[in-house]
């Protein structure tokens, strides 16, 4: 009979222990997300894929086609093409290609950019059936980017 109220104590005991912590979660702040309908803001220091930066004067890319950021690249994974425009000085930016699925975020490109053209995007929840999903167009994606 003293087995039976024991079983009985420590069932309602532990019952109460759980319930206690669920109530206590239920008033706690929500810190899970609606994915995909909410994405997490990145950390400022957070480095996806990399992506062109706009100049905001002449609402083109920032590059100058020196093409540092493509021999830094231990992974070859940037083609930077430039033409030169009749009557113009200097190149200007023609295609900026990233192949995502060798680059291994070291960083190299981005610290060898003198005019700060490129820059880490915040992207982190990509997803895609091929490798070319993976192929960027780096002009692309600033021009998609940049509309409105
Ligand atoms: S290093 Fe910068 S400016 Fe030079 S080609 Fe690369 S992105 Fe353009
Ligand atoms: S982060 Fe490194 S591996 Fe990726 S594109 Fe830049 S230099 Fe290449």
């Amino acid at each position: 009979m003293s087995g039976y109220f024991n079983d009985l104590f420590s069932g309602t005991k532990s019952l109460a222990v759980g319930m206690g912590i669920t109530l206590k979660y239920f008033f706690e702040p929500v810190v899970t997300l609606q994915y995909p309908h909410e994405t997490l803001k990145m950390t400022p220091r957070f480095r996806g894929h990399i992506d062109l930066v706009k100049d905001e004067e002449t609402g083109e890319s920032k590059c100058i086609v020196c093409g540092m950021c493509q021999k830094a690249c231990p992974s070859g994974c940037i083609t930077v093409e430039g033409e030169k425009k009749e009557g113009a000085k200097k190149k200007t930016l023609s295609s900026y290609t990233l192949d995502f699925t060798k680059c291994s975020l070291c960083g190299l490109c981005v610290e060898n950019c003198k005019p700060e053209a490129i820059t880490f995007s915040k992207d982190y929840n990509l997803a895609g059936p091929s490798r070319e999903a993976y192929v960027f167009d780096l002009v692309k994606r600033m021009k998609e980017r940049c509309s409105p």
